[in-house]
């Protein structure tokens, strides 16, 4: 399975972000590879206890976990602000992989709140423990790709 996507094609990135350069080609592989809107949706109670239980084994306090629906164009999966996760109930982001990228930027702002990129190298360290910690991916299978993928990780 995994040489399956070591050997397909990926698409091109359209955007670039001169602030957080590895943004758009982290949403490519997410998009490609994680599949973050696949899932089922979890209940928020469920969602709020694997951020505290995260937030436990990193040392920060927890964020708080909410639910909201937004559709159209190009609503957002979810989105991260001063201790607030919010999920898009709306838009099939109600999920275990939505909560990770946005936990992910949680605890890396606790850590390393001077790190001007979002989703730089250590977003994406924090990133694939959460996804390894959550059975979601194992950590050395996102590195291998996040290389192919064109993302460091730290
Ligand atoms: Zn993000």
């Amino acid at each position: 399975m995994l040489s399956h996507y070591l050997t397909h094609p990926i698409s091109p990135v359209r955007k670039h972000s001169n602030r957080d350069p590895q943004k758009y080609k982290l949403f490519r592989l997410e998009r490609e590879f994680v599949g973050t809107c696949i899932y089922h949706v979890v209940a928020v109670e469920d969602l709020q206890r694997i951020a505290d239980h995260a937030c436990r084994e990193h040392k920060v306090l927890p964020p708080k976990v909410t639910i909201f629906r937004q559709s159209g164009k190009k609503p957002p999966d979810g989105w991260y602000l001063d201790g607030t996760i919010g999920l898009n109930g709306a838009y099939s982001a109600q999920n275990t992989c939505v909560l990770l990228h946005e936990l992910a930027h949680h605890i890396h702002s606790a850590r390393f709140p001077d790190d001007t990129q979002d989703h730089g190298p250590m977003f994406c360290r924090f990133y694939a423990d959460l996804l390894d910690k959550y059975r979601i991916m194992p950590f050395d299978c996102f590195c291998l790709l996040a290389d192919r993928w064109g993302v460091e990780v730290a």
